[in-house]
């Protein structure tokens, strides 16, 4: 079977909203899944563990009784850390370390310094006191996003940080508990949804309110951060997932074909571009994409994925590929070209860039040290990875002298009565020097 996938030329009349189109996401959930999602909002905040209980049973067709039977305990955590076979367990202690280190420099440290008034001025930097982790669950388990999601918190020095994996049927996975063993997690509940998002916005008997939820989740899950954002932090609220290719035909087809799957795999609705200014080498990545198809265990999920959503672009030039590339934003951006460097300088938009020809996005889902939660949908216009710095907050510092609060009490005195805000004013000009 040929795959219909779309055939896009940056030079083609019409190009500008040809692409419109292929980018064009509707992120807002419907009506009902809004209803559903407040409807369980409100209940977990007004009957705490009871009403967790009741929705994980109902979700996840469980019949637990009290939340003890949810809550998985350090020791169960360490053994599943011990009792996995030896190359999963050495590959995600590898995979840990490496994404620990990066995260290090990610570290902002606090600062201050003096005016010549005397007065000192700073930002002092802390941790958040505790944090909940979203691990999804619902239709896979992914040890890794445990490993993206704690360890920054971890390394940012928060106290507690609260995992939430939901087990449908009870199925419990042991890499995802071994990861959380190895990544610091304080303490884990087995529950999912929007009722595990509102019992760590809320807090209940059993499981501690937090100050930030961060991770993905599907559509219950988004839908519910959004609504309790204000009441708690969150991180962001991630799209399909998204990879943009840039090739300038001198890599191997059958890798760029692999790399545009490894985003297909996720779900029908992520999005796989290739960007390149060589026909040839289009037509011979698609002979690739229809090669190696049929051999992929995720085939019917790839497929749809590219025929809805993906696209083989030709562009000018490599200044195009620049241009298209920086006009989409993407999640991961592959730089698969003889100058990698060089064209990254010129990239202003991006979650993640991939360097090189043996840079496979794939990597950096796993273990190569960088965050993988990224932004998405564009949003990379604005926003960044999930880094260590989303788990610090900043407090300003002021201590002035008496020199400094006598002069900027004038300033200040000045300023407040233009506002009319006289208990401002007279309290700078009591710090007026005579
Ligand atoms: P999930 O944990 O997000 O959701 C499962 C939960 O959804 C269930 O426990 C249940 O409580 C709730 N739910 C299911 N049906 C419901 C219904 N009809 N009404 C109310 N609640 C219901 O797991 P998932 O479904 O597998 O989704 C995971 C998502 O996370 C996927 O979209 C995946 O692509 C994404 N993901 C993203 C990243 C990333 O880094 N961006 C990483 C991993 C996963």
């Amino acid at each position: 079977m040929t795959l219909d996938m779309r055939i896009l030329d940056t030079q083609n009349a019409g190009f500008e909203t040809e692409l419109d189109n292929l980018l064009a996401w509707e992120a807002v959930s419907d009506n009902q899944v809004q209803h559903t999602v407040l409807d369980i909002l409100h209940h977990v905040k007004t009957q705490g563990d009871a009403a967790v209980i009741e929705y994980t049973n109902k979700f996840d067709r469980l019949t637990a009784k009290a939340m003890t039977e949810l809550e998985i305990g350090q020791e169960q955590l360490q053994a599943a850390l011990d009792g996995l076979p030896d190359d999963q367990r050495v590959a995600l202690q590898e995979a840990a370390a490496r994404v620990r280190r990066y995260h290090e420099k990610q570290k902002q440290d606090s600062w201050k310094y003096t005016e010549d008034d005397g007065t000192m001025l700073g930002q002092q930097v802390r941790p958040m006191d505790r944090v909940g982790i979203y691990v999804p669950g619902g239709k896979a388990a992914y040890p890794s996003s445990v490993l993206m999601n704690a360890l920054p918190a971890h390394v940012a020095g928060v106290d507690e940080i609260i995992m939430v994996v939901p087990t449908p049927d009870g199925e419990v996975n042991q890499l995802v508990l071994a990861a959380a063993a190895v990544a610091g997690v304080t303490r884990c509940f087995t529950i999912g949804g929007a009722q595990a998002v509102a019992a760590l916005a809320y807090g209940t008997e059993t499981i501690p309110k937090v100050d930030k939820i961060v991770g993905p989740g599907n559509i219950f899950v988004a839908t519910a951060k959004r609504f309790v954002f204000g009441e708690v932090g969150i991180d962001m609220i991630a799209g399909p997932s998204e990879i943009l290719v840039v090739c300038d035909g001198k890599t191997d087809p059958d890798w760029i074909a692999m790399d545009l799957f490894s985003q297909a795999e996720h779900d029908e609705d992520a999005q796989s571009i290739l960007l390149s200014w060589d026909q040839d080498y289009i037509d011979a990545v698609k002979a690739s994409i229809e090669k190696l198809l049929p051999t992929m265990e995720r085939a019917d999920i790839i497929r749809a994925s590219l025929s809805e959503r993906g696209a083989l672009i030709k562009v000018k030039d490599q200044a195009d590929a620049v241009k298209i590339a920086n006009r989409i934003a993407p999640e991961h951006l592959e730089l698969s070209v003889e100058d990698p460097e060089a064209m990254a300088q010129e990239i202003r938009h991006a979650g993640a860039i991939f360097m090189g020809r043996y840079t496979a996005e794939a990597l950096g889902d796993y273990c190569a040290g960088p965050n993988h939660v990224l932004p998405t949908s564009g949003t990379a216009r604005f926003s960044s990875p999930l880094g260590v710095y989303d788990f610090q907050k900043r407090s300003s510092l002021i201590m002035c002298s008496a020199d400094g609060a006598s002069e900027l009490g004038k300033v200040a005195s000045v300023l407040a009565r233009g506002e009319y805000l006289t208990a401002h004013a007279r309290s700078a000009e009591y710090r007026i020097k005579d």
